[in-house]
């Protein structure tokens, strides 16, 4: 029996998981939940954000649903205190190196888009981003050049094997989708980029199956909201997925409706899936939160953690005819309540 470890966390997380955890529930697939305090809520029930019983569950868990975390009554904390902390604590002890990051229009949300809405429609893409290296974890620091002008310097720098295992998971994810790969670099500019490039080309060796393209990181930000439908399966480096992937987001709408998983393998073993939102405490507490990112996320853990397509499929297609059916958040321009978007995904389930 597959264990999911639920950490809520803080403002809007434990709204959004709720409805998550109704939804894997309903689907009657024998797995067993635990949650766990993190965050803020767990600095003030343990003193810390990230108690050592959370991380145990959550390595002992097969895969991980998390909320948000962010309180603003512990702003005032030591860095080492504060709920973020809990988040950088995770990715640190289970090593997640891979984010992986959707961004789908569903139909009928196509106005909610900054693009205009036969151009948003189109949009159906994953972007991978590489996650612990890159300019990100290089050597940095600040100096003196001869003449005494202060610099700083960040090392950008990424090992044939970093690439690697980045490249094979954005390929095995291009042959499970529409089997078309876009790698995005600046090997015009950059020796990393080329070396990225060349292992990237190593490895497609194995995916006869796939259509690779390379493109620059300029062109792809350009064709990301010229074009977005051309692009299926990104894979990029930490610094450039950082920023393409926000964008990507942004495309789609609302930011109640995108997922996210990070994982340490190709086979999803023990990864984190949560909503690319944060605690929202503006909004907690008041039923406005939109669900949809957290029970996407759940889809998201049922297909690369767990190995059933069919079941995430099911949650994917609910969401989406919940939201035909016009049922809508707030962030969507509806008046539906949290618990009654999800009421939505059930019936339509
Ligand atoms: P946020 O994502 O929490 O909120 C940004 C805006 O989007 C707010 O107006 C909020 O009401 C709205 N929003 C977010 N999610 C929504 C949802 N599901 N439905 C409807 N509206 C939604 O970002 P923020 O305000 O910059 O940060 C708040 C706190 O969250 C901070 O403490 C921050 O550090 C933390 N944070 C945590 C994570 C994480 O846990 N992974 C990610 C981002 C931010």
């Amino acid at each position: 029996m597959a264990l999911i470890a639920i950490l809520p966390g803080d403002g809007i997380g434990p709204e959004v998981t709720a409805q998550a955890r109704r939804v894997l529930e309903a689907l009657d697939l024998g797995l067993s939940f635990e949650e766990a305090p993190v965050g803020g809520a767990a600095y003030h029930a343990m003193g810390h954000p990230l108690p050592e019983t959370t991380l145990d569950l959550a390595k002992r868990a097969d895969a991980i649903l998390f909320g948000a975390v962010g309180d603003p009554t512990c702003d005032a904390l030591e860095r080492q205190f504060r709920p973020e902390q809990a988040i950088l604590g995770l990715r640190k002890a289970l090593g997640f190196w891979a984010n992986l990051r959707p961004a789908t229009m569903m139909p009928g949300m196509e106005d909610a888009s900054t693009l205009r809405p036969e151009i948003a429609a189109k949009i159906d893409m994953v972007i991978v981003r590489e996650l612990v290296g890159d300019v990100y974890f290089g050597e940095k620091g600040r100096r003196q050049t001869e003449d005494g002008r202060r610099q700083g310097y960040d090392v950008m720098s990424y090992a044939e094997d970093e690439v690697r295992r980045i490249a094979v998971v954005g390929f095995e994810m291009a042959r499970r989708r529409r089997k078309s790969l876009i790698s995005v670099d600046k090997a015009n500019v950059l020796e990393t980029s080329q070396l990225w490039r060349d292992v990237v080309n190593e490895v497609a060796a194995d995916y006869d199956d796939v259509a690779l393209q390379h493109m620059y990181v300029d062109n792809a930000a350009m064709q990301m909201v010229r074009n977005p439908g051309q692009f299926d399966v990104v894979i990029t480096g930490n610094l450039f997925g950082d920023i393409l992937s926000d964008q990507a987001s942004m495309c789609v709408g609302s930011i109640g409706m995108l997922p996210s998983a990070s994982l340490r393998d190709w086979s999803g073993d023990n990864g984190l899936y949560e909503p690319i939102h944060g605690s929202a405490p503006d909004i907690a507490g008041q039923g406005k939160a939109n669900p949809c990112a957290a029970i996407l996320s759940a889809a998201m853990l049922l297909r690369h953690s767990l190995d059933n397509e069919a079941a995430a499929q099911r949650i994917e297609a609910a969401v989406a005819k919940a939201l035909s059916g016009g049922i809508r958040t707030p962030d969507m321009g509806g008046s539906h309540t949290t618990s009654q978007m999800g009421d939505a995904v059930l019936a339509a389930l």
